[in-house]
């Protein structure tokens, strides 16, 4: 297998252009450096790319813009798209603002981190040939065992564990996946088709009845230990979220 797959690289950085373009060529990536936004659309539109990492700071236009031009461009959602951010309120604008990017990573990151996620998501959404996988995180930021801020639940990633207001859930493999997705990033809304391609990596089942089984049983659950909550929200038409406004304990 000699393809390799073609990387855009948004970045007006140099120095961490060249750091991120070495590590994805050492990976098995051809890695394409453009240092403004407008060599990015020229780059992307002369051949679309397998993946796009995108820096949020750039000099002629903000990443977000270039988000959308990006998606606007004939196959350009299908391109996924990995932002890099240099600022919490940025990391909140990529998750608030659902552009439906496909991850981000906040600076400084390693690039290995870097490399393990750009494989993560191309494994994910199967658009190129990835070279033997690494053990890659699912998700940008793992909460450490115990940690899910500001919510009444417990994840413990190791032991594939969530706990709800202290009370250990008994969770199938899909509602593990699923509700560890809800609880890293209360209030986002994930849509159906996002909550397959992280959790069903497999690829079984018929997407919509899947899903909304696995959410029905998942508040089954939950409704057990908090019968007066609706922890996860169903955003008409669209998907699932997890209610922010959750006490994070019981009186
Ligand atoms: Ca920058």
């Amino acid at each position: 297998m000699l393809h390799k797959p073609r990387i855009l690289v948004v970045e007006d950085e140099s120095g961490i252009a060249d750091t991120i373009q070495y590590v994805l060529a050492t990976d098995g990536f051809t890695p394409v450096w453009c240092g403004t936004a407008g060599q990015a659309l020229r780059e992307f539109a002369a051949e679309l790319p397998a993946l796009v990492i995108l820096d949020v700071g750039l000099p002629d236009l903000n990443g977000f813009e270039l988000f959308k031009r990006l998606q606007a461009l004939p196959g350009g959602a299908q391109v996924p798209m990995l932002f890099l951010t240099a600022r919490s309120d940025e990391i909140d604008r990529v998750v608030g603002l659902e552009l439906g990017a496909d991850d981000y990573i906040a600076k400084p990151f390693s690039p290995r981190e870097l490399v393990a996620r750009v494989r993560a998501i191309l494994r994910r959404s199967e658009r190129a040939l990835v070279p033997e996988p690494a053990a890659a995180p699912l998700n940008p930021t793992p909460a450490a065992p115990g940690e899910a801020a500001g919510t009444p639940f417990a994840l413990d990633e190791e032991r594939r564990q969530i706990r709800f207001y202290g009370r250990l859930l008994e969770l199938s493999r899909y509602e593990y996946g699923v509700l560890r997705l809800l609880v890293q990033r209360p209030g986002r809304v994930f849509t159906r088709d996002e909550l397959f391609d992280k959790v069903w990596t497999d690829g079984s089942g018929s997407l919509d009845r899947t899903i909304d089984a696995h959410i029905k049983t998942l508040r089954a659950k939950l409704k057990a230990v908090a019968p007066e909550l609706e922890p996860i929200r169903t955003s008409r038409g669209s998907g699932y979220a997890l209610s922010e406004d959750l006490p994070p304990e019981r009186r």
